[in-house]
């Protein structure tokens, strides 16, 4: 049988090209030329003045975290319904994480929620973007600015997507992207930084490469790590770069083809096509089982991946990490709808090489499946 994975990267563009180069010249570490090539045009595509490149996107939190300064004490707002990257990030530097719960439609943080968790040890908003909609960024800035917040934007599956018209990756102090394969644009594993504040980029710059110092190599004032991103990676960014607007003008009509066979289907809630602000770029193309259906998402994926499908759950959530659990942390705090998208929400092969005959398939398989559940 063949079996449809989740995810497929498209390759077929000028990646082979720019990666011989790679081997042809020589440069295959950080110092190439093509990751400085690469920061410039990523930056400049979300309208920051600085592109910091780094090994993925879990460490372009961490540097993004650890250069504004954010330490033991103090409290970074996210949403309870969050890969563990933005977490960890803020407790790796000793920091709390509080957690706000989700918006049921978008899935995205329920800017409505966010004040009452403000306290003096507040000192900063993560704006993570979930699943192709663009969190409220307007509602976030202001809150922001009111109580002189710093916000950290996760527009790790928001390349090419706007909120209002103004590209994700340009809000707050400091943007980060990841380029895992089911990101819209992929290296491989990678992220990035992005910034408009010139000291800003040069501590994240001396935090991807273990802090050296400007003026003694070898000599180290602070503790780091290597987040460096290779020539090779820039390489495969280049390329993807260039079909940008065709990828998401593609995820856009996978995603709307789905929607065309998903929508009469009882127990099903699917993703919202666009909203005010926004028009869906399905990272992945997400659901989530109503009410009336009583098996979880867990289930659905066993039975899809019998049909030779294969699928996804969504984050678990923040608060009911094992890790976090242990520690103490979050004990008696609940996120309902948090709670209910990490039970019931699952996504479906929504790769750029998905064919349209592999998504007909899909499509019958899923309706069986929920079928036999209803
Ligand atoms: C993928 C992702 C990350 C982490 O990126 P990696 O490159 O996998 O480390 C962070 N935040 C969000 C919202 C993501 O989807």
């Amino acid at each position: 049988m063949d079996f449809i994975p989740v995810n497929e990267p498209l390759l077929n563009g000028n990646e082979k090209k720019y990666l011989c180069e790679c081997i042809d010249t020589g440069w295959i570490s950080s110092e190439g030329p093509f990751v400085k090539e690469f920061e410039q045009k990523m930056s400049a595509a979300v309208n920051r003045k600085y592109g910091i490149a780094v090994s993925n996107g879990t460490a372009a939190l961490e540097v993004a975290v650890q250069a504004l300064g954010i330490k033991e004490g103090d409290e970074v707002i996210m949403p309870a319904f969050t890969i563990i990257s933005c977490a960890m990030a803020v407790t790796k530097a000793g920091a709390v994480p509080v957690l706000v719960d989700s918006d049921m439609y978008t899935w995205n943080m329920n800017v409505h929620e966010i004040e009452k968790k403000i306290t003096p040890r507040t000192k900063a908003i993560m704006m993570v973007h979930l699943y192709g909609l663009p969190a409220e960024a307007d509602a976030i800035l202001e809150l922001a600015q009111k109580y002189q917040l710093k916000v950290i934007e996760d527009a790790a599956e928001m390349h090419g997507q706007t909120y209002k018209a103004i590209p994700c990756g340009s809000f707050g102090e400091i943007s980060i992207f990841s380029f895992y394969p089911n990101k819209h644009i992929t290296t491989g594993e990678g992220g990035m930084v992005v910034t408009d504040d010139e000291e800003l980029a040069e501590r994240c710059r001396m935090l991807r490469n273990l802090c050296f110092r400007k003026d003694a190599r070898y000599m180290h004032d602070e503790i780091s790590d290597n987040y460096r991103f290779t020539n090779l990676q820039a390489a495969v960014g280049l390329a993807q770069l260039e079909r940008l607007d065709e990828f998401i003008c593609r995820k856009r009509d996978m995603g709307k083809y789905y929607t065309e066979h998903f929508k009469d289907v009882k127990g099903l809630i699917l993703p919202i096509e666009e909203t005010s602000y926004g028009k869906n770029i399905y990272w992945v193309y997400g659901m989530v089982l109503d009410k009336d259906i009583q098996a979880d998402n867990k289930t659905v994926q066993k039975l899809l991946a019998e049909e030779g499908i294969g699928s996804r759950t969504f984050f678990w959530c923040i608060h009911e990490q094992p890790v976090y659990q242990k520690q103490g942390l979050f004990a008696d705090e609940s996120y309902p709808n948090a709670e209910y998208l990490a039970r019931k929400g699952f996504y479906i092969p929504s790769g750029l090489a998905l064919t349209r005959e592999q998504m007909d398939k899909v499509i019958d398989k899923v309706l069986r499946v929920i079928g036999s559940i209803c």
